[in-house]
């Protein structure tokens, strides 16, 4: 029997086994809590502060800089949160349309201590235009939040123009790495950027554990509060095995970025290319190019209400894809606030499949995803007209 095809790797990422080998001690032996003063916890908090500067490496950044917390979503919290905590009172928030929800929630917390939230549109694209930026800052707004990419359809900002914009007028600036981590280099002796959200389960690490870049100097109120680790900024007992395996995933992911993303893109290209045969009314969604290497959303004119009984089809055919991001699982068959946010109408924003290579990916996988994907779409309703779309769209 064939294997399983995994195509879902914005979802999450398989662990590497080497990431799991340097896990590995610390799962037995060396279980130290390393706030200990023993040796058990020295062996511990030597262990933490090697992953620190590791993560901290992947961003070029220093490991006093680098908050462990206990996911994506948390690192996201903190910051926006943590940026509130810190001066009290209220303000002005701005943050993009199409934001993670752990961004998106955050800012409905806030909304209810009196802050003010102001989304910021995006074009067709799926990419926030600077000028619409500088229109809706003001000298109350205590921070502004864009991800790097975006986790359904792939786009890329333009972060440096953005955060050079914001730091313009003296407001911090966050952005949630969590999809383009590892994938696209991220340099913070280059990029004015303040905080940078990041999660070890998109980088072929572990579940459970992600870090805040804290840019020297930035001032956070802690969100969780007990024992004072983290800088005190993330109290509880570190998650040393997760700690570690993001810490190894960093440092892969950093030696093998510019070989993989190369690799990807090669793969993304075979699998567009293949497309116009195996279903020719597919549609690209997104920019073209200014998109994560790995990374493809998919539209199929004409068929666009029928995407979950395809991603079923697929998942039955032995081919893992998504329809959106994985938190949609609990909004399945509703549009989607991204591509609606993006233009789409009702009908289109439901019909996307998102399709996304990794480390493991292999040229025969993706010839085998066609020929699957040829067979699933002749399976559905036929394609009534697709007349005006084009791949690359
Ligand atoms: N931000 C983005 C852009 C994401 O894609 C995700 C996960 O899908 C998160 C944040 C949340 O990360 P975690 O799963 O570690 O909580």
């Amino acid at each position: 029997m064939a294997s399983r095809i995994y195509f879902d790797h914005s979802a999450t990422t398989p662990l590497d086994p080497r990431v799991r080998a340097a896990m590995d001690p610390f799962l037995g032996t060396t279980f130290g809590n390393p706030s200990s003063l023993h040796r058990e916890g020295r062996e511990a908090r030597e262990a933490v502060e090697q992953a620190r500067a590791q993560v901290a490496a992947l961003l070029s950044a220093e490991p006093a800089e680098i908050i462990f917390t206990g996911s994506g979503t948390e690192a996201d919290n903190l910051a926006l949160l943590g940026a509130f905590r810190a001066e009290g009172g209220s303000g002005h928030i701005v943050v993009s349309a199409i934001e993670h929800p752990a961004v998106l929630e955050s800012c409905r917390f806030l909304q209810q201590f009196g802050v003010e939230v102001t989304l910021l549109p995006v074009n067709r694209e799926g990419i926030v235009e600077p000028e619409n930026l500088l229109r809706v800052l003001r000298p109350q707004t205590r921070i502004v939040s864009v991800m790097a990419a975006n986790n359904v359809v792939g786009t890329l900002q333009p972060l440096t123009e953005l955060a050079r914009i914001t730091k313009r007028q003296g407001t911090l600036f966050h952005t949630d790495a969590v999809q383009a981590a590892g994938k696209i280099p991220l340099d913070m002796k280059r990029l004015p950027v303040d905080l940078v959200s990041l999660s070890a389960h998109k980088l072929h690490g572990p579940k459970g554990v992600g870090a805040l870049y804290v840019r020297q100097g930035v001032r956070l109120g802690p969100i969780v509060f007990g024992g004072g680790q983290e800088r005190g900024l993330r109290s509880a007992t570190e998650n040393v095995a997760g700690i570690v395996g993001f810490g190894t995933a960093a440092a892969l992911a950093q030696g093998e970025m510019a070989a993989e993303a190369s690799r990807l893109v090669g793969l993304r290209d075979r699998l567009l290319s293949g497309l116009r045969q195996a279903a020719p009314h597919a549609y690209l969604i997104g920019h073209p190019f200014k998109r994560l290497p790995g990374h493809l959303c998919l539209g199929f004119a004409g068929q666009e209400g029928e995407a979950i009984k395809l991603l079923l089809a697929l998942d039955q055919a032995g081919v893992a894809v998504s329809s959106g991001s994985a938190c949609s699982a609990h909004h399945a068959g509703e549009p989607s606030y991204i591509l609606t946010a993006m233009g789409f109408d009702p009908i289109r924003a439901r019909g996307s499949l998102r399709v996304t290579l990794g480390r493991f990916t292999t040229e025969g996988e993706v010839d085998r995803f066609l020929e699957i994907l040829a067979r699933a779409v002749s399976s559905l309703r036929p394609v009534a007209s697709y007349a005006g779309f084009a791949l690359s769209a």
